[in-house]
């Protein structure tokens, strides 16, 4: 065979050789099945601790302050608790349906119905009213996920339920998310707020509205023209650009409340401003549950650039108690977004995620030094001091490459002729500065160091 055809033939086998062994590599793939999270479902990851905590804290610090206990309901809820509570819109879009077993279940898509449940459920009406609860939890809700609207999210909640209907309640309420804002570090926070009026005043102006909207009917979008019908007071809540202009120029809620209403919406006003506590009146602000009446607000992170973020809101929700069975008990409260909220902490500040957390790194060299470490490290420990170690991992240079990635100043290295000598040598990794000293003096060397 001539040699041309002889390397020709070699290079076809060659090729098919590649190729089986690409084929091959691609089923082993398809074989090793990985998952995802579901989408829309957004996760807490290590790096993120230092956020979720600083909520916490500042939700705790608000709570202690202004006497709110917390409550934890379930995450599945009887689907007629918020079918009763929340509207048609809500519940027809934006719910996740549990249907094993036979039942009618849902993952609750927010927090104050299944409080107001609960409230009826244990009695509480028989504590010192107004009861003040705080909840902080996972919700669900089928939304488009798009940036900042997760399936899953965190809402931090608090909810002043019974006494009277009393104007300073709604103020108390703002004052204790002013507050919450306060602690967490947010100040560019901005309020707007609405009175929606009672039940009567609601169809007066729910009859200025519709005549209102007839007028315009085609420059609404298609779900508006539905809601026109089924709840028109939702057009006013419609993000698209063509429905808020709409919205710009409709009847204004102020102008049908009753008396009363009126004397209450003014009543909070004339308390936020004793309070120093700054708003402004958005004439087209709803909130898009059924359950609210007279007052509602939100809260809205303004960052560079045009950022704006809606980070919670509430409301004054009288009518739920009875919507749901129970006795009409005046009620209201306020939810958070903690995802978002820590969106507004981080562009604020700055990823500050990465803070160093740990104390000292303890590197060992040698299997002496790791058997003997072990006990060092606990000492360390019980002292309270942080310690990061990699034991498993027995090359100095790893260790120290380790020590850098965990963001410590100091490190402590323990080898053979430390152990002989019963010593440690404890080096700052800033600036490279290092002392030898006897173990009996470690822990105190260590907490003098990290003060
Ligand atoms: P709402 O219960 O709809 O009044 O929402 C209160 C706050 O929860 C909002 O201002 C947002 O900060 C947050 N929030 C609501 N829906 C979502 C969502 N799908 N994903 C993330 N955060 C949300």
């Amino acid at each position: 065979m001539p040699t041309n055809k002889k390397s020709a033939l070699k290079k076809e086998s060659l090729v098919k050789d590649i190729k089986k062994d690409i084929k091959e590599k691609v089923k082993e793939k398809k074989k090793r099945e990985t998952f995802q999270s579901v989408k829309g479902i957004r996760e807490i990851l290590p790096e993120e601790e230092f956020w979720w905590d600083k909520f916490e804290k500042a939700v705790k610090k608000t709570a202690q302050f202004y006497n709110f206990r917390r409550i934890e309901t379930g995450i599945v809820e009887q689907a007629g608790l918020f079918e009763k509570s929340l509207g048609d819109e809500v519940v027809n879009k934006e719910m996740f349906f549990l249907k094993s077993g036979g039942g009618k279940w849902v993952l609750r898509p927010e927090g104050t119905a299944p409080t107001a449940r609960a409230y009826l459920q244990y009695g509480f009406s028989k504590l010192t009213q107004p009861v003040k609860l705080y909840y902080f939890g996972p919700m669900f809700r089928y939304e488009n996920p798009q940036a900042g609207r997760y399936r899953q999210f965190y809402q931090a909640g608090f909810e002043i339920i019974g006494g009277e209907n009393d104007a300073i309640f709604d103020a108390q309420t703002i004052l204790g998310a002013w507050r919450f804002f306060e602690y967490v570090g947010l100040k560019d926070v901005e309020m707007k707020l609405n009175s929606i009026g009672c039940r009567s005043c609601r169809i007066n102006i729910t009859k200025r509205l519709v005549n209102y909207f007839k007028s315009k009917k085609k420059k609404l979008c298609k779900d508006c023209d539905r809601r026109l019908v089924e709840n028109p007071l939702r057009i006013l809540d419609c993000k698209k650009e063509e429905c808020k202009e709409v919205a710009e120029g409709a009847p204004i809620f102020l102008d049908g409340l009753c008396s009363q209403c009126r004397i209450h919406f003014k009543n909070v006003l004339e308390y936020l401003e004793e309070l120093k506590i700054s708003y402004e009146i958005d004439n087209t602000l709803v909130r898009g549950l059924d359950y609210y009446n007279r007052t509602v607000f939100d809260f809205f992170y303004k960052g560079g650039e045009g950022k704006k973020l809606a980070i919670g809101g509430g409301g004054r929700y009288d009518y739920l108690m009875e919507m749901i069975g129970g006795r009409p008990t005046p009620a209201c409260g306020f939810s958070l977004g903690v995802e978002r909220v820590i969106e507004a902490l981080k562009d604020k500040k700055g990823d500050m995620g990465e803070k160093k957390r740990s104390s000292v790194f303890f590197i060992h060299v040698g299997e002496v030094a790791k058997k003997r470490g072990l006990c060092l490290i606990e000492e360390l420990r019980s002292a309270g001091i942080q310690v990061v170690e990699s034991l498993s991992k027995s090359s100095l240079s790893k260790q120290l490459k380790l020590a850098d990635k965990a963001k410590v100043e100091l490190a402590l290295i323990f080898g053979q002729k430390e152990v002989y000598e019963e010593s440690v040598i404890i080096k700052n990794l800033k600036n490279g500065i290092q002392e030898v000293v006897p173990i009996s003096k470690m822990v105190n060397q260590v907490k003098k160091k990290i003060k």
